[in-house]
């Protein structure tokens, strides 16, 4: 065999392998959704940190549309090399020095601090343009995570007000790693609970973008609307 038909062998094995565990993600997002009685709809946005640009052409062969990246350094070369058109989203902790890169996601869901909102908020106006984003809000409490509190949702939407350049679409969560399912459930529902509150400050907030690989069925019955998987669909990250 040439080498060359080796390596798109390897791919196509890859290509494949990814197809069947999407099929199996959307299977079983499907019977949450059918057992949480919400009703939504369910974006499932593949998340390719640290894996490569084959990654995000597998998925995007298996008709996912949406991936989901950490960094903006990691995600420009794939989107720029991918060659498919897919709405990319921003699901890591953003530095404000990295607003204007940011706002040219399609949707940033890691929307921490007021001061990261004043920054994309000046950002998207250099760019003419209006960024979508959504509150990452920390209902569990644990120091180690990102994202506001419930009890400053309040404030943090008024505020949101005089940011004409962003779009409030709703609020992003993660849940305790390894958490019982009573606590995963109270987590996803305080944060539901959160969009609620933007949603009565004003703002059209109706993504609830909550569950990854190992509380994504629960976070569906819980209401989300848009799952982050990645170990899920690529194996294991190196790092
Ligand atoms: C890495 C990451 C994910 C995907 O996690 P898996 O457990 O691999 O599915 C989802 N959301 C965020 C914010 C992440 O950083």
């Amino acid at each position: 065999m040439t080498a060359s038909a080796s390596t798109s062998s390897a791919s196509s094995a890859y290509a494949h392998a990814v197809a069947a565990r999407v099929r199996d993600a959307r299977d079983r997002i499907a019977a949450a959704r059918d057992r949480g009685g919400h009703g939504q709809d369910v974006t499932l946005v593949a998340v390719t940190k640290t894996h490569g640009v084959e990654a995000v052409r597998a998925v995007a062969a298996a008709g996912v549309t949406d991936v989901g990246e950490n960094r903006v350094q990691e995600a420009e070369p794939k989107r720029a090399e991918c060659g498919v058109p897919l709405r990319w989203h921003l699901i890591g902790h953003v530095q404000r020095n990295k607003a204007a890169s940011a706002v040219q996601f399609d949707l940033v869901h890691s929307l921490d601090s007021d001061r990261l909102a004043t920054a994309l908020n000046r950002a998207a106006a250099d760019a003419g343009k209006q960024c979508e984003v959504l509150v990452q809000v920390n209902v569990s409490g644990e120091q180690s995570k990102y994202g506001v509190a419930a009890a400053e949702v309040a404030a943090l939407a008024e505020r949101l007000h005089e940011c004409s350049s962003l779009k409030v679409r709703g609020i992003m969560t993660m849940a305790p790693f390894d958490a019982e399912e009573a606590l995963l459930r109270q987590v996803f529902a305080d944060a539901r609970a959160c969009a609620h509150t933007l949603r009565a400050a004003g703002h059209d907030a109706s993504v609830l973008s909550m569950g990854m690989s190992g509380d994504f069925e629960i976070a569906v019955e819980e209401g989300a609307t848009h799952v982050r998987l990645g170990t899920m669909l690529f194996g294991e990250r190196a790092g």
